[in-house]
């Protein structure tokens, strides 16, 4: 398309959100491979090797974007960089063994500093049990990017893929939610008061738990291994890092179906509650729209419910309906409100 003055007209990347770029850069890739069994479009891509298949997957971690270095200690920064990747390979039921760091540094970083960032990542893969195999390493003008792939495995017949939600499959997600949110808000707080004032000392003894959610998370490795143990294959799964909200989201329109939840079911920690009210949100809110839980959202068949309704660590929060009912959500006041992906999109303005 061309204005009046012939000048291409062009589209600001924030008109589309991270979502609709991907969408509108990788629309029309085919598959050329027939090993390539998925491509883009779910937490990770997979490749068949004759039954067993590798499944890969990237995420970047760049500075002022996913971290503010005010607050970030590098060790939690090289953990939470592994992490966050091994969370999209178990959210396929696959086990991670290798990953492969790239690292774009600036002058503003010192050795040291950088070794503080392995530690952390090295951490991460003692216990996850996974090798850094590789990378790449250049200098960059400003701050520090990571971008680090993971690469697991499966049999094919244990994967699963965010498509596979059936109608009247329960839909279930481990652990508690917002948490991670709610320690950003802290942060982002004690940051605003040691601007104000240098001699301030954080005050954060209080908030150990909703810190160590952000700085710190965890994958959800026991929870694959709880269901495997249990003999149940969850129907469809993704994990959550853009809040509850935009995940279910996904994975209705992957799998072609509705859900509605209910808010009095959504996992809420008692600590993490106490900290949205002291920012006056909603508890609730920061479960469905916080994001980097990296807790497992996914469906299991109403078979199979025995079998996990014991499990303290998973949590039904509704079930499967059909698409045209859409993505509800039943508040504990009685109404039913629609979802809405409020979650972080690093694009969106
Ligand atoms: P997740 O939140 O699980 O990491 P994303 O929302 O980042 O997943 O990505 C969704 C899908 O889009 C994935 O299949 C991912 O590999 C793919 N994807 C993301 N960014 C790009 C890109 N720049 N080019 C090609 N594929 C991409
Ligand atoms: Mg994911």
């Amino acid at each position: 398309m061309t204005t009046s003055d012939n000048k291409p007209k062009l589209t600001e990347i924030s008109t589309l959100g991270e979502f609709g770029l991907i969408d509108r850069l990788t629309g029309s890739i085919n598959v050329k491979n027939p090993e390539t069994i998925k491509g883009i479009g779910d937490d990770a891509a997979v490749v068949d090797h004759g039954g067993q298949c590798a499944i890969i997957t990237k995420d970047l971690l760049v500075e002022g974007v996913h971290f503010d270095m005010v607050y970030t200690p590098l060790r939690h920064l090289g953990y939470k960089s592994v992490v966050v990747n091994l969370s999209d390979i178990y959210a396929m039921n696959g086990q991670p063994g290798q990953v492969i760091v790239g690292l774009a540094v600036s002058a503003k970083y010192s050795v040291e500093a950088l070794e503080e960032l392995y530690a952390g990542m090295l951490l991460a893969c003692e216990k996850y049990q996974v090798d850094l195999v590789g990378g790449d390493t250049t200098s960059c003008p400003s701050g520090l990017t990571l971008s680090i792939t993971a690469i697991g495995k499966a049999e094919k017949k244990d994967i699963v893929y965010r498509s596979g939600a059936k109608h009247n499959d329960i839909l279930c997600v481990s652990g508690d939610l917002g948490a991670a949110y709610c320690g950003l808000l802290v942060l982002q707080r004690e940051k605003q008061t040691f601007k104000a004032n240098p001699d301030m000392q954080p005050g954060l003894h209080d908030y150990e738990f909703v810190l160590e959610r952000q700085l710190k998370p965890e994958a959800r490795k026991d929870i694959i291994e709880i269901l495997r143990k249990a003999g149940v294959k969850p129907t469809s799964m993704i994990d959550i890092s853009d809040g509850l909200a935009s995940e279910i989201l996904h994975l209705c329109k992957n799998s072609g179906v509705g859900a509605t939840i209910y808010e009095e079911k959504i996992p809420i920690d008692r600590r993490m509650a106490q900290t949205a009210h002291e920012f006056n949100i909603d508890p609730t809110t920061c479960a469905l729209s916080g994001g980097e839980d990296y807790e497992l959202l996914f469906t299991i068949s109403q078979k199979d419910y025995d079998k996990i309704k014991d499990v303290a660590e998973i949590h039904p929060i509704g079930h499967i309906t059909d698409s045209g009912q859409g993505e509800n959500l039943f508040t504990s006041s009685g109404q039913l409100v629609k979802l809405a992906a409020q979650g972080w999109d690093a694009l969106k303005k």
